[in-house]
């Protein structure tokens, strides 16, 4: 049941143009994906929600946007270079890699691959794999510099930790913020694009006084646990997941993550973490360059802490589709609709002609839609009779319909059909702006 829900998102995505396989013509590139048009849609509408609420709507907070090449030295000093691996082994029979954390083995039969269900035939010893992705700066045959593309985003806000204080003199507690590309060199990607090795990140990294970082740490969960929710997601395929002690990578003191419940599993939306003053003083003694915070008040000198709310942008995407596929049973047919939130609906308003081969009708419609266009994202269609229209729009979660008719070039009204409750009402086109923009504007 939950596999057959992801196969229908996964076709819906590439039926729709959502999201495609990479490199399709040449027989795709495994494990990676490309947004088409609705797909790069709903993806910039989820980042610009979640820098409204993290940038925009506070004060605390300011953005950046670092390269993703930085110097080499930059993840000695974080720790990557040396701990940011994977353990794994190989099961000799199936070929199979499989993750020396992986949940399925079993302590009691240490030959069991828990992939093919041999037992005793061979498994390789653990081995260990960094999963920074390599490149090369210039050119190769002169000598070219070794470089990483960047696994994370936090590394960009760290090292510009002193640039933010001299250019904007924030004072503690406040935050950097930061969307951007990273790359894992990932042992076992997978579930479409919930774990792949190019995504990306949204991440704040949010400096604080050490003795206040436990209160700002569950602050910081429970603020970003309600932006999930009020961005739609069902309350009860989301939890809280603290880490265990043995659990926590290198650099953090505590973890909280936000999981929801795909239907491969409870997994990862979002870790929210207590990194200490772990990064800025690697990155202090490493570079020669003091990145301690100067307290004008008490006329102290120190580490901040830093609270990190990091989240995935593929992953929420993906999260987002799974919560608003719903099929619906109207009369004989069965209708797919994507309940998204307005805020992430790739297009607001469809405006659709109910006879295209009425020039006046679809002249109407055509201006309509110009003048939608100037205040929302609307789209005009009239390749198909109205009922698949609507069901076009249904599927890629379009709030509204305006259909135009024979009557409207009467009345000057036309029919507004609204996505989940399908109700329709009349509304004279002088006013149907201003009550698209009403309807659209969000209350919470
Ligand atoms: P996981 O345990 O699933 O590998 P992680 O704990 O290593 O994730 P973080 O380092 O906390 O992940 O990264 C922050 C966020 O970045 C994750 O919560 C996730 O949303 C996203 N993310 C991490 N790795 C990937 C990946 N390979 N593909 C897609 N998103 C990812």
């Amino acid at each position: 049941m939950a596999q057959e829900l992801m196969d229908k998102v996964v076709s819906l995505c590439k039926r729709r143009g959502f999201i495609f396989q990479s490199s399709d013509i040449y027989g795709g590139l495994s494990n990676t994906w490309d947004y088409g048009p609705y797909g790069i849609e709903l993806k910039n509408n989820l980042k610009a929600a979640w820098w409204k609420a993290n940038v925009h709507e506070r004060d605390d907070i300011l953005g950046m946007d670092a390269a993703i090449l930085m110097h080499p030295k930059v993840w000695e000093a974080s720790g990557h270079v040396s701990n940011f691996i994977d353990r794994y082994k190989d099961c000799l029979v199936c070929k199979k890699r499989i993750k020396a954390d992986d949940p399925r083995w079993d302590p009691k039969r240490p030959n069991w691959c828990p992939e093919c269900e041999h037992d005793g035939l061979g498994l390789t010893d653990i081995r260990e794999f960094n999963l920074m992705l390599k490149t090369t700066l210039g050119a190769v045959e002169i000598g070219g510099m070794e470089a990483y593309l960047r696994p994370e985003t936090a590394q960009g806000m760290f090292v510009n930790f002193l640039n933010i204080l001299d250019s904007r003199h924030p004072k503690l507690p406040f935050g950097l913020a930061q969307i951007g590309k990273a790359f894992r060199n990932e042992i076992t990607p997978g579930n479409f694009t919930f774990r792949t090795r190019e995504f990306e990140q949204m991440e704040i990294e949010y400096f604080v006084r050490p003795s206040e970082a436990d209160s700002k740490l569950a602050e910081w969960i429970d603020y970003r646990f309600s932006w999930y929710i009020n961005l739609g997601l069902k309350k009860e395929n989301l939890r809280k997941r603290p880490h265990a002690k043995d659990e926590l990578a290198h650099y953090a003191l505590a973890c909280t993550d936000i999981e929801y419940n795909f239907p491969f599993g409870w997994s990862e939306l979002e870790g929210i973490a207590n990194r200490t003053d772990f990064d800025l003083k690697q990155h202090s003694q490493a570079s020669g360059k003091e990145l301690q915070y100067f307290d004008d008040s008490t006329k102290e000198r120190f580490y901040p802490y830093i609270i990190e709310p990091s989240g995935g942008v593929d992953r929420s995407v993906l999260a987002f589709l799974v919560d608003a596929y719903n099929e619906e049973k109207v009369r004989d047919d069965t209708r797919v609709v994507l309940k998204l939130d307005k805020d992430l609906a790739p297009v607001k308003v469809a405006v659709l002609p109910l006879l295209r081969n009425r020039p006046e009708i679809v002249e109407l419609a055509r201006k309509i839609n110009a003048d939608l266009k100037k205040s929302s994202v609307s789209v005009y269609d009239d390749t198909a009779a109205i009922g698949k229209l609507y069901r076009r729009q249904d599927e890629v979660g379009t709030p509204f319909c305006v259909t135009v008719d024979v009557q409207s070039l009467e009345d000057k009204q036309v029919t507004v059909r609204e996505r989940d409750t399908m109700l329709q009402e009349r509304i004279s086109v002088d006013r149907l702006k201003e009550y698209i923009s009403g309807k659209l504007e969000r209350v919470i």
